[in-house]
């Protein structure tokens, strides 16, 4: 599975919407500080189900959309797309019918975040398997936050755990697996 495009409205500081296209090798995103290049890398953990506020540097879910400035209202609801070329077949059987998949996360203040694959209504848990068994996701070791190599470094071995395990691919076992123990 390859991400082909990210698109924003409303996210952080993208409030107009937003195209990214993400071609094939190497795409570098360069600007000033405070431009928006970290919201970007946000965006794609979020659209892929990260559910921990921190996570985006806020102190709740609704800080992702756009707070207003001193000469833009502020919106109320943000909405980011990731489409994957699906090309090669890789998603999960129940997404698996299509070349292209459009996965849309849409939060509104006080409703909370809505998922889409496709014309679908999905729960957050769809997307997070989608991408987990893709073995990537929001937590992937693939997307390194500003500050994280230090942390890394200082980490527990059960974190570092974590990491074998996505490059080993079993992310979504071990999600199943979790998800079972609680039943
Ligand atoms: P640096 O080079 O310093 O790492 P950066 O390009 O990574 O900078 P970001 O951290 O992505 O910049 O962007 C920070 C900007 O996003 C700040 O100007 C901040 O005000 C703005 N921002 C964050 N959340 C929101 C929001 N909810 N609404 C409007 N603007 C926001
Ligand atoms: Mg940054």
């Amino acid at each position: 599975m390859r991400f082909t495009r990210l698109r924003l409205n409303g996210f952080k500081s993208f409030v107009d919407p937003t195209d990214l296209i993400i071609a094939d090798g190497l795409t570098g995103v360069v600007g000033p500080n405070g431009c928006g290049k970290s919201n970007l890398l946000e965006a794609l953990r979020w659209v892929m189900g990260e559910n921990r506020p921190t996570a985006m540097r806020g102190g709740g879910m609704e800080d992702v959309i756009f707070a207003g400035t001193a000469t833009r209202p502020a919106r109320n609801f943000a909405e980011v797309a990731l489409i994957v070329d699906n090309a090669e077949r890789l998603a999960p059987a129940a997404f698996n019918d299509a070349d292209q998949l459009d996965i849309v996360r849409r939060i509104t203040r006080d409703a909370g975040s809505a998922y889409k694959v496709g014309t679908r209504d999905v729960r957050a848990r769809d997307v997070q398997m989608l991408f987990a068994d893709a073995s990537t996701g929001s937590q992937s070791p693939a997307l390194v936050r500003q500050g994280q190599i230090s942390e890394l470094i200082n980490a527990r071995p059960t974190s570092r755990r974590r990491i074998l395990e996505e490059a080993a691919g079993i992310s979504g076992l071990y999600q199943r697996r979790h998800e079972a123990e609680l039943k």
